[in-house]
């Protein structure tokens, strides 16, 4: 018999031995791992990797053994607000601290880890030589062992995330996508193109999120390393100017962020638990179009700088500093020129934003022709690399690695995506302002539960918009589905292409629309 008397509910219910078992193991594993700081020199052989994935792997099995086998289908969100890991309690505390420290390690002391330079390696790194040296021949960087544990998440976290969402086909295949490319682009395809001589490459990566994607090593690199270079750089251009555009036109961001983007995948698999923590008051959102479009341009202000100085003393009659000027000058006017022109696509721009967005790119077109003029280096008055090396260190390791993962269990799984990612902002402006990407809402149907804001990653309040029956069109949005998938009644739907927007039109009663409110009885 319950004798609990509490009008609350009853009290929530410990973990299952299983689940118990899965968190002991990964424990243990990762004990295991960092136990190897302390051992110092060791020829490792498969041995040890081995026994490390295959902790992983038992631990995940018991984990979902105890969590979802046996059960109903259907989205297990219990007692999030009761435990201590996912409740910011003394064990997120812990494991942010842990998370943290290890990214500092990885960034700036990765001789703790066992790194040796032209030597070989101790410690954990050299845990991961006999893996490096089969995939490409060379012993283990800080760089190889990340990136095999950080694959190893998303595979194992992802199988997790797929037992949790069994029953809706868009978290399947969307899971199989970002496991996919994980491991085939980031992982196995740049390893062996180093095997075979050829540059490091992630065919998955864009600028600006690959930041040094125009930098002046990567152009040499590439272009000295015949036909395949060459092509790598082709494609890198024409990732960002051809295939983002025409994707984020017909799908929205969502074909980057949730389904191929290596940060977006480690989010959605191991942040999975951590979604609901994302912070949804109005200052977060304010704070987030600032800090995320001031990324934007201090990227772009930043590679332009880079392939200025790169130029400075070129004779090409075609690669120089004049044609830059002239590209830049076109792209960032002709933007800002639209924006201006176009009122009506863009009447939902905050007209401070649109100012600033005015100021800051004249101003940077008008240090290039100076300095294009005068001849100064400096086209930033900071050398180039200089201004590449803070960005590194402010935006490419403390942010997006020490911040945008090691918090995860305080401040959810998109910290990066949201506050950080440039990416994610250009991306963001495509989908707001061109793209048939969108979240319909019935409002006829919404109770008003609120779980869709609840496990909303981005921080959107998804609830006003169902409650009013309006569309979604967000910036932010990554298109995870999570939203729809939590909502009990069936009320949004992620939809693009042609008729979506009309035939969501038809289902609602309740209409918000520039002209007026309309009632439809
Ligand atoms: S609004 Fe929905 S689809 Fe978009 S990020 Fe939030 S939960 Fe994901
Ligand atoms: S989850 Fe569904 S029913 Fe609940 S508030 Fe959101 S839209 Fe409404």
């Amino acid at each position: 018999m319950d004798s609990n008397l509490s009008i609350t509910g009853p009290a929530a219910s410990t973990l299952s031995f299983w689940e118990k078992l899965g968190l002991g193991l990964a424990a243990i594993a990762t004990l295991y791992l960092f136990s190897f700081m302390w051992v110092g020199s060791i020829i490792s052989n498969f041995g040890d990797i081995s026994l490390l994935i295959l902790l992983y792997a038992m631990a995940t099995a018991s984990y979902i053994y105890g969590a979802y086998i046996g059960k109903s289908a259907g989205i297990k969100n219990d007692q999030n607000y009761f435990r201590s890991l996912t409740s910011r309690g003394a064990l997120a505390w812990a494991l942010g601290i842990f998370l943290t420290g290890f990214y500092v390690l990885l960034y700036w002391y990765p001789s703790t880890l066992g790194l040796v330079k032209n030597g070989p390696n101790t410690g954990i790194i050299a845990v991961f030589d006999p893996l490096s040296r089969f995939l490409k021949g060379q012993p283990a960087s800080q760089w190889f062992m990340y990136g095999t544990l950080y694959t190893v998440a998303i595979l194992f976290m992802g199988v997790k995330f797929m037992y949790k969402y069994r029953h809706n086909s868009y978290h399947l295949i969307r899971t199989t996508s970002v496991m996919f490319f994980q491991l085939a682009f980031a992982f196995l395809i740049p390893e062996i193109l180093q095997r075979l001589n050829q540059p490091y490459f992630d065919f998955k990566m864009i600028w600006p999120l690959d930041y040094y994607a125009f930098f002046d090593w990567r152009i040499e690199e590439l272009t000295s390393s015949g036909q395949l270079g060459i092509f790598m750089l082709v494609w890198s251009v024409a990732l960002i100017l051809i295939v983002t555009p025409i994707l984020t036109y017909f799908f929205g961001k969502r074909w980057y962020c949730s389904w191929v983007c290596g940060c977006g995948g480690l989010a959605e698999t191991a942040g999975d638990p951590f979604r609901h923590l994302s912070d949804k008051s109005l200052r977060a959102w304010q704070i987030e179009r600032w800090m995320i479009h001031a990324v934007l341009f201090i990227v772009t202000a930043m590679t332009i700088a880079v392939l200025h100085s790169y130029l400075y003393d070129s004779s090409d009659p075609i690669f120089n500093t004049t044609s830059l000027s002239i590209l830049f000058s076109v792209i960032l006017g002709g933007i800002v020129a639209w924006i201006y022109i176009d009122k009506e696509r863009f009447k939902s721009l905050d007209p401070i934003a649109k100012k600033v967005g005015l100021v800051l790119c004249s101003v940077l077109i008008l240090l290039m022709w100076e300095a294009q003029f005068t001849g100064r280096y400096n086209l930033l008055f900071f050398p180039a690399h200089q201004i590449r090396s803070w960005y590194g260190f402010l935006i490419g390791a403390t942010f997006s690695g020490v911040i945008g993962v090691g918090f995860y269990p305080l401040m959810g799984n998109r910290v990066w995506c949201r506050f950080g990612c440039p990416m994610a902002a250009i991306l963001g402006i495509q989908q707001k302002f061109f793209s048939k990407f969108r979240i319909t809402t019935n409002g006829n149907q919404c109770i008003s539960c609120g779980n869709c804001s609840t496990y909303c990653e981005m921080g959107i309040d998804v609830k006003w918009y169902a409650q009013r029956g309006q569309d979604i069109v967000r910036a932010s949005c990554v298109g995870c589905g999570i939203c729809s998938a939590v909502c009990p009644r069936g009320v949004l739907r992620l939809e693009n292409g042609p008729d979506t927007s009309q035939k969501a039109t038809e289902i609602r009663s309740l209409q918000i629309e520039p002209s007026g409110v309309k009632l439809d009885v």
